[in-house]
Order: C-alpha cells, then sequence, then structure tokens
C-alpha cells in the first residue's frame, strides 16, 4: 500500500493536544500563528479510524446539483459588486477569524468530507485525508497571511511628510479550480482572494460540484456574506467563460490546462477597461533525474509514489524518469516489482492504490496515449485490460530513446522512461527545453550536484532524494514557470499579495 502520514482520528477530533511534532520552519514562525501548524493526517492502519471513515461514506450521498447558466454570471457579479465595499472595508483580523472558524469546522467534519472526495472524487482514503488536511492548512496559513501583509506600512520618508503604503482587495474575483484537488485548490483559491478582501464567484470542475458546495456551505456558516462568496457551476466552455467575460471580473485565478489558462488571458486582454490579472496554475510534464550515486530502493519507492499515486491525476506527478545508465537496468527490474504490487480498484476499498480515472473522456484519452506508445516505445509493465465500465488503467510504464520524445502531457498513471550518460546538466537542459517547469526530482547522493542542478532548472518544486508530489502548505510553496503557470507560488509567503491592489498615501504634514 501507499503510505500516507498520520495521526489517530480520535485523537485529531477529541483531543488538540495531540499535535504532531512541530515542523522545523523555513519561514518566520509568525506565518503559522500561535494555534497550530500544519493540521494532521489520519493513521489508516487504526481500525477505529477506519469505522469511522467507513460509517462517514455509508451515510454520504453525492448531491446532484444542477448548473448554472451563462445568464446567471451578470446577476452573481452584482450582487458581489454591491457587497464589496462592506467587506473590503473589514479589518483583516476580522476576515482571518472567519477563515479560521471555516477551517475548525473542516476539520470536525474531515470523515464526511473525506467520504464525499471518494465517493465524488474517485478519491483513495489517503489522499482524501491529504486533501481535506491541506484545505485545512489554506485557511490557516491565508489567515495568518493577511494579518501579515495587510497591515498598513509606513515607510521613512523626509521630514514633513507621512507615507503609508497598503494593501486592498480589488473587486470580484473568478476562482475556476479543477476536479483533482476539489476541495483544497477550490478552498485555496477562494480563501486568498475572500481574506484579502475581495468577492469571489466561484466555479468548480464539473466533474465535483457536491464538494464544492460544501467548503462554501462551511464558508457561509463561518461568517462571509452569501453575496460576497457565491458559486456557479457547470461547464467551463459556458459558465466559466461567460464568467471570464464579464467586464467587472477584477482578476481570475485558474487551475487547470496550460490550453485554457492560454484561453482566458486572451479573453480578458480583449476585454474593454482595466488589465485584469491572472493567476494560473497548469500542468507538467515533470521529470525526476537518477545519477549513478542514487540509491535504487528510495528511487523506486518515490517512483511509484511520483508517477502512481492519485492514479497519477495530480499536475506535480512524476512523468518522465531520467535514469542513469549504469543502474538502469537494476531500477526498472525493480520498478517492475514494486508496480506489480500496486492495486488498482475501488477507491473506497482499504487496499486499493490506484483509484479511477475521473471520467469516460480522460480514460479515452488515456487509452489513445497508451496505445500510441505501446506502437512507439518499449513497455515495462505487463500489459493488463484497462476497464472502461470501472476507468481502471493499472500503472503503466513506457521506455521511450529520448527525452525529446514526451512532449504532451498525460494525465494519469503512465511513466516514461529513459537513460541518459554523460553531462547531467544536459539533461536538466533538456528538460527546460520542453518548456513546462512544475516539479522536478532529483536522485543523487552527491550534495554539490543536486544543488548545482536544482540551480539550473527552470523548475518551480525541486524534490531531492524524495518524491516529488504532496507539497505542503507554508512549508513548501507551490507552482511552476513557464507553461506551468504564472506564478505566485499557493500556500507561500507571496501569494495574497496578487490579490491585492496596492495604494501609496504620501500627506504633507
Ligand atoms: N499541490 C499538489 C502536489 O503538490 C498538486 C496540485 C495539482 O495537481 O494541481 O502534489
Amino acid at each position: 500500500q501507499l503510505a500516507d502520514e498520520s495521526v489517530g482520528l480520535d485523537q485529531l477530533l477529541e483531543s488538540p493536544l495531540h499535535l504532531a511534532p512541530e515542523p522545523s520552519l523555513p519561514l518566520p514562525p509568525d506565518l503559522y500563528g500561535p494555534r497550530r501548524r500544519n493540521s494532521h493526517g489520519l493513521d489508516l492502519a487504526v481500525p477505529a479510524v477506519r469505522a469511522q471513515l467507513e460509517q462517514a461514506f455509508a451515510a454520504a450521498s453525492v448531491p446532484a446539483i444542477p448548473g448554472s447558466a451563462p445568464e446567471d454570471v451578470v446577476p452573481a457579479v452584482d450582487r458581489a459588486v454591491a457587497a464589496w465595499p462592506a467587506w473590503e472595508r473589514r479589518s483583516a483580523e476580522d476576515r482571518a477569524l472567519i477563515l479560521r472558524h471555516a477551517a475548525d469546522a473542516m476539520e470536525g467534519e474531515l470523515p464526511r468530507l473525506c467520504a464525499l472526495l471518494v465517493k465524488e472524487g474517485f478519491k483513495c482514503w489517503g489522499d482524501a485525508v491529504a486533501e481535506v488536511r491541506e484545505a485545512v492548512d489554506f485557511l490557516r496559513f491565508y489567515a495568518n497571511e493577511a494579518e501579515r501583509i495587510l497591515q498598513p506600512a509606513t515607510l521613512p520618508g523626509p521630514t514633513g511628510e507621512s507615507n503609508v503604503l497598503r494593501l486592498t482587495g480589488r473587486g470580484t474575483w473568478a476562482c475556476i479550480s479543477p476536479w483533482n484537488f476539489p476541495l483544497a485548490i477550490f478552498t485555496g483559491q477562494v480563501a486568498a482572494a475572500l481574506v484579502t478582501g475581495n468577492c469571489v464567484i466561484a466555479k468548480p470542475a464539473e466533474q465535483t460540484p457536491g464538494i464544492a458546495a460544501e467548503a462554501v456551505r462551511l464558508l457561509h456558516a463561518a461568517g462571509v456574506p452569501h453575496p460576497v462568496l457565491q458559486l456557479l457551476h457547470g461547464a467551463g466552455e459556458t459558465v466559466g467563460a461567460a464568467l471570464v467575460a464579464e467586464p467587472r471580473i477584477a482578476g481570475v485565478v485558474f487551475t487547470g490546462s496550460t490550453q485554457v489558462a492560454k484561453i482566458i488571458q486572451r479573453t480578458l486582454a480583449a476585454k474593454d477597461g482595466p488589465i485584469v490579472p491572472l493567476i494560473a496554475e497548469t500542468g507538467g510534464i515533470n521529470a525526476m533525474l537518477v545519477d549513478s550515486t542514487a540509491l535504487p530502493e528510495q528511487v523506486v519507492d518515490a517512483v511509484v509514489q511520483s508517477a502512481f499515486r492519485s492514479a497519477g491525476q495530480r499536475c506535480s506527478a512524476l512523468r518522465l524518469l531520467v535514469v542513469h545508465e549504469a543502474i538502469a537496468d537494476g531500477v526498472i527490474r525493480m520498478l517492475q516489482g514494486a508496480a506489480g504490487e500496486l492495486v488498482a480498484g475501488d477507491p473506497s476499498q482499504w487496499r486499493t492504490d490506484v483509484g479511477p480515472v475521473i471520467d469516460g473522456e480522460a480514460f479515452a484519452n488515456l487509452q489513445r496515449h497508451v496505445r500510441r506508445l505501446q506502437a512507439e516505445a518499449k513497455p515495462l509493465l505487463p500489459e493488463s485490460e484497462p476497464d472502461e465500465a470501472t476507468r481502471l488503467l493499472p500503472p503503466q510504464a513506457f521506455e521511450v530513446a529520448a527525452v525529446e520524445q514526451v512532449r504532451h502531457e498525460i494525465f494519469g498513471p503512465v511513466l516514461h522512461v529513459a537513460r541518459w550518460s554523460g553531462d547531467p546538466q544536459a539533461v536538466i537542459h533538456a528538460i527546460n527545453r520542453i518548456g513546462y517547469g512544475l516539479t522536478l526530482g532529483i536522485q543523487t547522493r552527491i550534495d554539490s550536484r543536486a544543488e548545482a542542478l536544482a540551480r539550473e532548472a527552470r523548475i518551480g518544486n525541486v524534490y531531492v532524494n524524495r518524491n516529488m508530489i504532496g507539497a505542503v502548505v507554508g512549508v513548501q510553496p507551490f507552482g511552476g514557470e513557464g507553461m506551468s503557470g504564472t506564478g505566485p507560488k499557493a500556500g507561500g509567503p507571496n501569494y495574497l499579495a496578487r490579490f491585492c491592489a496596492e495604494q501609496t498615501v504620501t500627506i504633507n504634514t
């Protein structure tokens, strides 16, 4: 079974004293706030934890949520625009407190939310627990961050003059979020926009409307006024497009494909009036470079986690393993053994490691890609029958002749493997030339080499001698460059400022 990080559910729910050891802090401690640092996962091996989650699963039902129409956009923006001045005038502390209340409520409803993530989002239990935890972390981290950055700053100036810089909200943001992290990314986007004094109209992925509706319910109950946070459902091509094109939308935050990010960018550029900012977090063709000094067991564990966990449906997931010729045969053999142990199946079953892909369209796209690879590359794992009815695609791996052969992001449990020899910097340059820049794995026992390769990589998140998924809020700020996104990094100290306008007031005293 794929590992997960955790403590017991009963501890989590009943005693705030059972906190994990404090993580070491790469950022100033005040960013994390006095109460808690990161929230906790659960030990899914504990029978009582399993029992609670199973009970929640039996009780949970995926709500039928009707889609919105493009015509719903204008009245929603009318309401948001009317509500904005009062929301913007509230103090950062006030808005931060609302986020903290929502975090507590979300943590309190953890089993139910996990159950819904499994039922509606086809997550395995370990991923579901980690996702609720991440959503809670976003709420608390951005609450603390808002209190830090929204304080007006008095700047030094000549005598007889006062200069104050302050950050304010911009207006109404469109938050467009994906199905692969339907709670965490949804909550992160919305929380960031709200706490900085913006109204939000959120349009979650059409595959996972129920989870988004739950998050909104909790935020409303925690004190966000209804017109300040509104939800539209439906397809990106219709409802999402109408939302982005609405003239009064003051900013767009989007997580999804590079192609759609560019469509949004063009739509925003074509509108009359203000220049509207876009924050986009998109895909990646993420590579892991393994040199001849790497520990094969560690490599294989990291590869299995990074390529196949969440059925490879993470934008951070490993797509391209580039392994040194000297150890390639051994690593591939070990990988074959490890991948053969993985269980693809019903995500609600404890033994399942790889659940179904999200929908029939995703399944068909992956099938097409796998058929192409079967013709063009060398299969490394035994061929297994993908099952259209269950949308289960067992882990796949193919050896390709060169890094250059991988050109398109494949969003599923499909790994490409290439061999290298010679200069590792040349491999990094080849990876840079692909044009994405989200995550990179480096496996080497030579510290100076890891440092040098990381510096050379035009890539947002570099992971050395470990897996390359599951960035932790406030600890591993997450996001890419190039075709992988505009920045800033989610869960990092520079994120909230991009949701703000800045005003300098100079007074001649
Ligand atoms: N933040 C996630 C991770 O580090 C990936 C987010 C995504 O897939 O969009 O694995």
